[in-house]
């Protein structure tokens, strides 16, 4: 994974936690920091806590696992779900506040790509409020190939396989 810093003040973050109710403590900053500051911006947990434990504050790994589970609670941070048919899913890390977007996840690459479309969102949105439907707000990413990886995937190579890969890849 490319890292990639970036600055966010620790006061922002800080404000941030004030605004959802949540005390400001070590862990959660820790993981906020970690969250905000490297590229890309979905984390697994592992991941995050791999950062963590660079970050060496001498704290242990339940309380970073708690923090984690503290902020996703109180939305200070959103969860992106990727289903892996019954391999079981990952569960992915963003800080919260985003315009709402999807996440298309690549199952050779394991990139996400996020797409931002309000007039689409809006759209969703009106029609679940006529059936009288409101989704949770766990989200999940769509499984696919991008088309760079979908040229090099086993049994792509004449275009006629290519949408059987994709079905067939959610289930093994
Ligand atoms: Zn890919
Ligand atoms: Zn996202």
């Amino acid at each position: 994974m490319s890292v990639v810093m970036s600055s966010v003040s620790d006061e922002a973050l800080f404000e941030l936690l004030g605004k959802h109710g949540l005390p400001v403590t070590l862990a959660r900053v820790a993981v906020l920091r970690v969250i905000a500051q490297v590229e890309p911006h979905h984390l697994t947990t592992e991941q995050l806590c791999a950062a963590m434990v660079n970050l060496d504050e001498g704290l242990g790994f339940s309380t970073f696992r708690t923090a984690v589970y503290d902020l996703a609670t109180a939305g200070v941070v959103d969860r992106v779900v990727i289903p892996h048919g019954k391999r079981g899913r990952t569960l992915l890390y963003e800080l919260a506040g985003k315009p709402t977007h999807r996440h298309l996840y690549c199952q050779l690459c394991q990139r996400i790509e996020e797409v931002f479309d309000a007039e689409l969102e809006a759209r969703i949105a009106a029609r679940f409020a006529q059936i009288g439907f409101k989704p949770a707000t766990i989200d999940y990413a769509l499984p696919g190939l991008r088309a760079s990886c979908a040229a090099v995937a086993p049994g792509s190579c004449c275009g006629t396989t290519r949408t059987g890969y994709l079905s067939g890849g959610l289930d093994r």
